[in-house]
């Protein structure tokens, strides 16, 4: 039997034969199409065949650890028309600026104009405030943009009456920290059970959690069958899990975003080492003082709900406090624009690409 070649690409992956594609990364297109089948690195016993799947949706915050995954699968050779951004937007669309950057979304709809792949949004109605909010009554609807259907709606009639008035815990469990469980986990696996074009099918989630970022994410599986998972079910839906970045460096993560010469968040720029919500309950000192110099309003907000739930997010000190302790970033201007517009209007394709100020800084995020 023939012995079987392996060689190491410069990501540490795996090999079976040479990567077998050439990409014209100025226009980010593939010279060819073909089934692409990723060896994931050795330590990894799991052999993923992205080409036995249908759909390939990526959970798609627009930060660098899930534009990684974006351009890895690109890298990988898998067709444009496989992948799917979905971006869970925190605030919801019912008014609720509380917690996210106001760019985030446009610059998720201009990377993915940019790459030529569709991006689809998702959010509880109300969105984290409306959750926060919750006083003896039901959480509220999902609401997922779809290809065909338009938005539709789901849930929000039936389950436990319950009062929150509280900022999420600053916890790894997701029981406490609900507003990953209840504005980005469960609305992605709500989007999928309730779309009728998954069943039958094979759909690989892919999302950017890394073991750098905590212990807890250290024991996140690579591959495993996703929550919406119903292969052995009437519907025969057959979705699984795949964090192809959990074991890279970020020093990978920014090679191959520079690769590709996308622009990273605004945020990235003004100094932030990882970009989720704006607002993160994990935030640090420095950057809760970077928020109250750029947005006093937004800030005023927060410490405001913590007056009124007369709980504080961190464990003893109210974010005015601990706003007081930091120092913020060097930010400018151009930048601090950029990040409180509602309309990206750069270039994500960057003829000159820098890496951003936050590069290789503070990892303040999601445990
Ligand atoms: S980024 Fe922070 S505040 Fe936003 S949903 Fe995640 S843990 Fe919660």
């Amino acid at each position: 039997m023939e012995q079987q070649r392996f060689i190491l690409d410069k990501s540490g992956n795996r090999w079976l034969t040479k990567p077998p594609i050439k990409i014209n990364r100025a226009r980010c297109e593939f010279s060819r199409i073909f089934i692409p089948t990723e060896i994931i690195p050795v330590n990894q016993t799991k052999q993923i065949d992205l080409g036995s799947y249908d759909k390939i949706i990526v959970a798609f915050s627009g930060g660098k650890d899930s534009l990684a995954c974006v351009l890895h699968l690109l890298d990988n050779g898998v067709p444009k028309e496989k992948i799917e951004l979905w971006h869970h937007d925190v605030d919801g669309r019912e008014g609720s600026t509380l917690m996210d950057w106001p760019i985030t979304r446009s610059y998720c709809k201009a990377v993915a104009k940019a790459l030529g792949i569709p991006i689809y949004f998702s959010w509880k109605s109300g969105g984290f405030e409306g959750e926060m909010l919750r006083e003896n009554s039901l959480t509220a609807p999902t609401k997922f943009e779809t290809p065909e259907e338009g938005i539709i709606q789901v849930g929000g009639t039936r389950g436990k009456q319950n009062t929150r008035c509280k900022f999420p815990q600053v916890s790894a469990n997701l029981s406490v920290r609900w507003c990953s469980a209840y504005l980005k986990i469960d609305i992605c696996a709500t989007a999928i059970r309730n779309q009728k074009r998954f069943n039958g099918k094979r759909t690989l989630i892919v999302s950017g959690e890394r073991a750098e970022e905590s212990k807890s994410r250290a024991n996140y599986k690579i591959f495993e069958p996703d929550r919406s998972d119903n292969r052995d079910g009437r519907n025969q839906r057959h979705v699984d899990r795949y964090r192809p970045v959990h074991q890279w460096k970020e020093m990978q993560v920014w090679d191959i975003i520079k690769t590709y010469r996308i622009d990273p968040h605004p945020a990235y720029h003004l100094g932030w080492g990882r970009v989720s919500c704006m607002k993160c309950i994990f935030g640090g000192a420095n950057q809760l003082a970077s928020i109250f110099q750029i947005d006093p309003d937004g800030f005023a907000e927060i410490a405001e709900y913590e007056e009124l739930f007369e709980t504080t997010i961190h464990r003893t000190d109210t974010v005015t406090e601990r706003a007081a302790k930091g120092t913020p970033y060097q930010m400018d201007e151009k930048h601090i624009k950029q990040a409180l517009s509602k309309e990206y209007t750069g270039n994500i394709i960057q003829d000159d690409w820098q890496l951003p100020a936050g590069a290789f800084g503070e990892s303040c995020g999601p445990s």
